[in-house]
Protein backbone atom coordinates (compact mmCIF):
# COMPACT_ATOMS: atom_id res chain seq x y z
CA UNK A 1 0.00 0.00 0.00
CA UNK A 2 1.27 3.46 -0.90
CA UNK A 3 1.63 6.61 1.15
CA UNK A 4 -0.95 9.42 1.12
CA UNK A 5 0.20 13.03 1.33
CA UNK A 6 -2.09 16.01 1.97
CA UNK A 7 -1.11 19.32 0.40
CA UNK A 8 -2.88 22.65 0.08
CA UNK A 9 -5.51 22.63 -2.66
CA UNK A 10 -4.86 26.23 -3.66
CA UNK A 11 -3.08 29.11 -1.98
CA UNK A 12 0.42 30.12 -1.06
CA UNK A 13 1.79 26.63 -0.37
CA UNK A 14 0.24 24.80 -3.32
CA UNK A 15 2.73 25.56 -6.08
CA UNK A 16 5.86 25.05 -3.99
CA UNK A 17 4.51 21.76 -2.61
CA UNK A 18 3.92 20.44 -6.14
CA UNK A 19 7.29 21.78 -7.24
CA UNK A 20 9.07 19.97 -4.41
CA UNK A 21 7.43 16.67 -5.37
CA UNK A 22 8.38 17.25 -9.02
CA UNK A 23 12.00 18.02 -8.08
CA UNK A 24 11.99 14.68 -6.26
CA UNK A 25 11.08 13.02 -9.54
CA UNK A 26 7.45 12.40 -8.58
CA UNK A 27 4.99 12.98 -11.42
CA UNK A 28 1.44 13.86 -10.50
CA UNK A 29 -1.29 14.78 -12.92
CA UNK A 30 -2.69 17.93 -11.37
CA UNK A 31 -6.25 18.61 -12.44
CA UNK A 32 -7.51 21.94 -11.07
CA UNK A 33 -10.66 20.67 -9.41
CA UNK A 34 -9.38 17.31 -8.39
CA UNK A 35 -9.57 16.06 -4.84
CA UNK A 36 -6.78 13.55 -5.25
CA UNK A 37 -4.18 12.39 -7.72
CA UNK A 38 -1.92 9.38 -7.89
CA UNK A 39 1.77 9.58 -8.81
CA UNK A 40 2.65 7.51 -11.84
CA UNK A 41 6.17 6.63 -10.75
CA UNK A 42 6.21 6.58 -6.92
CA UNK A 43 3.86 4.84 -4.45
CA UNK A 44 2.18 8.03 -3.30
CA UNK A 45 -1.30 9.51 -3.59
CA UNK A 46 -1.82 13.27 -3.19
CA UNK A 47 -4.91 14.75 -1.48
CA UNK A 48 -5.68 18.41 -2.12
CA UNK A 49 -7.17 20.02 0.99
CA UNK A 50 -7.57 23.33 2.82
CA UNK A 51 -4.42 23.89 4.83
CA UNK A 52 -6.37 24.29 8.10
CA UNK A 53 -7.71 20.74 7.79
CA UNK A 54 -4.39 19.03 7.11
CA UNK A 55 -3.21 18.50 10.74
CA UNK A 56 -6.52 16.83 11.69
CA UNK A 57 -6.44 14.54 8.65
CA UNK A 58 -2.87 13.52 9.47
CA UNK A 59 -3.72 12.92 13.15
CA UNK A 60 -6.61 10.71 12.04
CA UNK A 61 -4.44 8.89 9.46
CA UNK A 62 -6.79 9.90 6.64
CA UNK A 63 -3.52 11.17 5.15
CA UNK A 64 -0.22 9.64 6.30
CA UNK A 65 1.80 12.81 5.83
CA UNK A 66 1.13 16.44 4.92
CA UNK A 67 2.74 19.72 3.96
CA UNK A 68 1.55 22.71 5.99
CA UNK A 69 2.84 25.91 7.62
CA UNK A 70 4.26 25.67 11.14
CA UNK A 71 1.77 28.40 12.08
CA UNK A 72 -1.10 26.01 11.29
CA UNK A 73 0.61 23.06 13.02
CA UNK A 74 0.99 25.05 16.28
CA UNK A 75 -2.44 26.65 16.11
CA UNK A 76 -4.27 23.37 15.54
CA UNK A 77 -2.09 21.56 18.09
CA UNK A 78 -2.98 18.09 16.77
CA UNK A 79 -1.07 14.90 17.58
CA UNK A 80 1.25 14.86 14.58
CA UNK A 81 5.02 14.75 14.25
CA UNK A 82 7.01 17.44 12.41
CA UNK A 83 9.52 15.54 10.28
CA UNK A 84 11.30 18.14 8.17
CA UNK A 85 11.42 21.88 7.52
CA UNK A 86 10.97 22.49 3.81
CA UNK A 87 12.44 25.96 3.32
CA UNK A 88 9.48 27.62 1.60
CA UNK A 89 6.31 29.44 2.75
CA UNK A 90 8.41 31.57 5.09
CA UNK A 91 6.53 34.17 7.10
CA UNK A 92 6.14 35.36 10.67
CA UNK A 93 3.22 35.71 13.01
CA UNK A 94 3.36 39.20 14.47
CA UNK A 95 1.49 41.63 16.66
CA UNK A 96 0.71 44.94 14.98
CA UNK A 97 -0.87 48.14 16.26
CA UNK A 98 -1.93 51.40 14.66
CA UNK A 99 1.04 53.41 13.42
CA UNK A 100 0.12 56.30 15.71
CA UNK A 101 0.19 54.24 18.91
CA UNK A 102 3.15 54.49 21.24
CA UNK A 103 4.34 50.94 21.72
CA UNK A 104 7.28 49.95 23.83
CA UNK A 105 7.77 46.29 24.66
CA UNK A 106 8.30 47.06 28.35
CA UNK A 107 5.26 49.27 28.69
CA UNK A 108 2.71 46.46 28.92
CA UNK A 109 0.79 48.02 26.05
CA UNK A 110 -1.33 44.92 25.44
CA UNK A 111 -2.59 44.65 29.05
CA UNK A 112 -6.39 44.94 29.03
CA UNK A 113 -6.47 45.46 25.27
CA UNK A 114 -8.37 43.55 22.61
CA UNK A 115 -6.42 41.61 19.95
CA UNK A 116 -8.03 40.41 16.72
CA UNK A 117 -6.53 37.27 15.18
CA UNK A 118 -7.15 34.02 13.34
CA UNK A 119 -4.59 32.37 15.66
CA UNK A 120 -6.30 32.41 19.11
CA UNK A 121 -4.35 29.48 20.58
CA UNK A 122 -0.89 30.73 19.64
CA UNK A 123 -1.74 34.24 20.84
CA UNK A 124 -3.18 32.95 24.15
CA UNK A 125 0.00 30.94 24.75
CA UNK A 126 2.11 34.02 24.05
CA UNK A 127 0.02 36.15 26.44
CA UNK A 128 0.21 33.48 29.16
CA UNK A 129 4.01 33.28 28.84
CA UNK A 130 4.27 37.05 29.17
CA UNK A 131 1.67 37.21 31.95
CA UNK A 132 -0.48 39.63 29.99
CA UNK A 133 -4.25 39.81 30.39
CA UNK A 134 -5.78 40.73 27.07
CA UNK A 135 -8.94 39.78 25.27
CA UNK A 136 -8.60 37.71 22.10
CA UNK A 137 -11.16 38.36 19.42
CA UNK A 138 -11.12 35.52 16.91
CA UNK A 139 -12.00 36.46 13.34
CA UNK A 140 -11.59 34.38 10.21
CA UNK A 141 -10.14 36.87 7.75
CA UNK A 142 -9.20 40.48 6.92
CA UNK A 143 -7.66 40.82 10.35
CA UNK A 144 -5.70 43.90 9.28
CA UNK A 145 -8.80 46.09 9.10
CA UNK A 146 -9.85 45.39 12.71
CA UNK A 147 -8.08 48.38 14.38
CA UNK A 148 -9.32 50.79 11.70
CA UNK A 149 -12.97 49.90 12.30
CA UNK A 150 -12.67 49.92 16.07
CA UNK A 151 -12.95 46.16 16.50
CA UNK A 152 -9.62 45.74 18.29
CA UNK A 153 -6.61 47.71 19.56
CA UNK A 154 -4.11 45.31 18.08
CA UNK A 155 -3.96 42.39 15.69
CA UNK A 156 -1.87 39.24 15.40
CA UNK A 157 -1.45 38.06 11.85
CA UNK A 158 0.96 36.54 9.32
CA UNK A 159 3.42 38.95 7.77
CA UNK A 160 5.96 38.48 5.03
CA UNK A 161 6.88 41.82 3.50
CA UNK A 162 4.81 44.01 5.82
CA UNK A 163 3.16 45.85 2.94
CA UNK A 164 -0.38 44.79 3.95
CA UNK A 165 0.21 46.19 7.43
CA UNK A 166 1.60 49.39 5.99
CA UNK A 167 -1.35 49.88 3.65
CA UNK A 168 -3.69 49.56 6.61
CA UNK A 169 -1.89 52.11 8.75
CA UNK A 170 -0.40 49.50 11.08
CA UNK A 171 3.08 48.83 12.39
CA UNK A 172 4.60 45.50 13.41
CA UNK A 173 5.65 45.59 17.06
CA UNK A 174 6.35 41.99 18.14
CA UNK A 175 7.11 38.74 16.31
CA UNK A 176 5.67 35.78 18.13
CA UNK A 177 6.46 32.95 15.70
CA UNK A 178 8.74 32.40 12.69
CA UNK A 179 7.12 29.96 10.30
CA UNK A 180 7.84 27.94 7.17
CA UNK A 181 6.28 24.95 5.45
CA UNK A 182 7.01 21.63 7.17
CA UNK A 183 6.36 17.98 6.49
CA UNK A 184 4.22 16.38 9.19
CA UNK A 185 3.44 12.70 9.68
CA UNK A 186 0.91 10.54 11.44
CA UNK A 187 2.33 9.36 14.77
CA UNK A 188 1.72 5.64 14.35
CA UNK A 189 2.88 5.19 10.78
CA UNK A 190 3.31 1.47 9.87
CA UNK A 191 6.70 0.04 8.90
CA UNK A 192 5.88 -0.29 5.22
CA UNK A 193 4.71 3.32 4.96
CA UNK A 194 7.67 4.53 6.98
CA UNK A 195 9.93 2.89 4.39
CA UNK A 196 8.28 4.86 1.60
CA UNK A 197 8.53 8.04 3.70
CA UNK A 198 12.26 7.39 4.23
CA UNK A 199 12.70 7.16 0.46
CA UNK A 200 10.83 10.41 0.01
CA UNK A 201 12.88 12.14 2.73
CA UNK A 202 16.09 10.95 1.09
CA UNK A 203 14.97 12.70 -2.09
CA UNK A 204 13.85 15.86 -0.23
CA UNK A 205 17.28 16.08 1.37
CA UNK A 206 19.12 15.58 -1.94
CA UNK A 207 17.10 18.43 -3.46
CA UNK A 208 17.70 20.67 -0.43
CA UNK A 209 21.47 20.04 -0.42
CA UNK A 210 21.65 20.73 -4.14
CA UNK A 211 19.93 24.09 -3.63
CA UNK A 212 22.57 25.17 -1.11
CA UNK A 213 25.47 24.17 -3.32
CA UNK A 214 26.87 25.27 -6.66
CA UNK A 215 29.11 23.62 -9.21
CA UNK A 216 32.10 25.92 -9.82
CA UNK A 217 34.35 25.81 -12.89
CA UNK A 218 37.29 28.12 -13.46
CA UNK A 219 40.56 28.42 -15.31
CA UNK A 220 43.71 28.63 -13.21
CA UNK A 221 47.31 29.44 -14.06
CA UNK A 222 49.38 26.39 -13.08
CA UNK A 223 51.81 28.36 -10.94
CA UNK A 224 48.95 29.25 -8.56
CA UNK A 225 47.08 25.95 -8.79
CA UNK A 226 47.89 24.85 -5.24
CA UNK A 227 46.51 28.05 -3.75
CA UNK A 228 43.37 28.00 -5.92
CA UNK A 229 42.69 24.35 -5.12
CA UNK A 230 43.00 25.12 -1.40
CA UNK A 231 40.24 27.74 -1.78
CA UNK A 232 37.88 25.19 -3.39
CA UNK A 233 37.62 22.26 -0.96
CA UNK A 234 34.83 20.43 -2.84
CA UNK A 235 33.04 17.23 -1.85
CA UNK A 236 36.29 15.20 -1.85
CA UNK A 237 38.76 17.46 -3.58
CA UNK A 238 38.50 19.51 -6.77
CA UNK A 239 38.91 18.01 -10.23
CA UNK A 240 41.88 19.48 -12.12
CA UNK A 241 42.12 19.05 -15.91
CA UNK A 242 44.74 20.49 -18.26
CA UNK A 243 43.58 23.16 -20.69
CA UNK A 244 44.66 23.02 -24.35
CA UNK A 245 46.74 26.15 -23.65
CA UNK A 246 49.90 25.14 -21.77
CA UNK A 247 50.38 26.54 -18.29
CA UNK A 248 46.64 26.57 -17.53
CA UNK A 249 44.23 24.15 -15.91
CA UNK A 250 40.50 23.88 -15.53
CA UNK A 251 39.37 23.40 -11.92
CA UNK A 252 35.91 22.01 -11.02
CA UNK A 253 34.44 21.85 -7.55
CA UNK A 254 31.23 21.90 -5.51
CA UNK A 255 30.86 24.62 -2.90
CA UNK A 256 28.15 26.17 -0.80
CA UNK A 257 27.19 29.51 -2.25
CA UNK A 258 28.44 31.31 0.89
CA UNK A 259 31.84 29.62 0.71
CA UNK A 260 32.07 30.73 -2.88
CA UNK A 261 31.32 34.39 -2.15
CA UNK A 262 33.71 34.33 0.81
CA UNK A 263 36.55 33.20 -1.45
CA UNK A 264 35.86 35.01 -4.71
CA UNK A 265 38.31 37.87 -4.12
CA UNK A 266 41.13 35.51 -3.18
CA UNK A 267 40.40 33.32 -6.22
CA UNK A 268 40.63 36.34 -8.50
CA UNK A 269 43.78 37.58 -6.77
CA UNK A 270 45.34 34.15 -7.38
CA UNK A 271 44.67 34.57 -11.12
CA UNK A 272 41.49 32.50 -11.55
CA UNK A 273 39.63 33.41 -14.74
CA UNK A 274 36.45 32.46 -16.58
CA UNK A 275 34.66 31.54 -13.35
CA UNK A 276 31.32 29.77 -13.92
CA UNK A 277 28.81 29.04 -11.16
CA UNK A 278 26.26 26.41 -12.17
CA UNK A 279 23.17 25.20 -10.28
CA UNK A 280 23.03 21.56 -9.17
CA UNK A 281 19.80 19.61 -9.52
CA UNK A 282 20.34 16.75 -7.04
CA UNK A 283 23.17 16.05 -4.64
CA UNK A 284 23.84 12.76 -2.87
CA UNK A 285 26.81 12.47 -0.56
P1 LIG B 1 -6.82 27.70 2.62
O1 LIG B 1 -7.83 28.01 1.58
O2 LIG B 1 -6.04 26.45 2.27
O3 LIG B 1 -7.35 27.69 4.01
P2 LIG B 1 -5.42 30.11 3.50
O4 LIG B 1 -6.10 31.32 2.94
O5 LIG B 1 -5.63 29.73 4.91
O6 LIG B 1 -5.73 28.87 2.52
P3 LIG B 1 -2.86 30.99 2.41
O7 LIG B 1 -3.02 32.47 2.45
O8 LIG B 1 -2.81 30.31 1.09
O9 LIG B 1 -3.86 30.22 3.39
O10 LIG B 1 -1.51 30.67 3.21
C1 LIG B 1 -1.09 29.35 3.44
C2 LIG B 1 0.16 29.38 4.30
O11 LIG B 1 1.20 30.07 3.61
C3 LIG B 1 0.05 30.12 5.61
O12 LIG B 1 -0.58 29.34 6.60
C4 LIG B 1 1.52 30.37 5.93
O13 LIG B 1 2.10 29.22 6.50
C5 LIG B 1 2.14 30.58 4.56
N1 LIG B 1 2.45 32.02 4.25
C6 LIG B 1 3.64 32.46 3.76
N2 LIG B 1 3.65 33.78 3.61
C7 LIG B 1 2.46 34.24 3.99
C8 LIG B 1 1.87 35.55 4.07
N3 LIG B 1 2.50 36.65 3.72
N4 LIG B 1 0.60 35.64 4.48
C9 LIG B 1 -0.08 34.52 4.81
N5 LIG B 1 0.44 33.27 4.77
C10 LIG B 1 1.70 33.12 4.39
ZN1 LIG C 1 -6.34 28.20 5.65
Amino acid sequence: MGLTIAIQKSGRLHDDSIKLLKECGIDIANGVNKLKAEASNFPIEVYFLRDDDIPQYVEDAVADIGIVGENVVYEKNKKVEVVEKLGFGKCRLSIAVSRNEKYDEHSNYLEGKRIATTYPHIVQKYLDEKNINAEIHEISGSVEIAPGIGLAHAICDLVSSGSTLFMNGLKEVETILQSQAVLIKHKGLGAEKQQILDKLLFRFQAVKKAKNNKYILLNAPNENLAEIVSLLPGMKSPTVLPLAETGWSSVHSVLSENEFWDNIERLKAAGAQGILVVPIEKMII
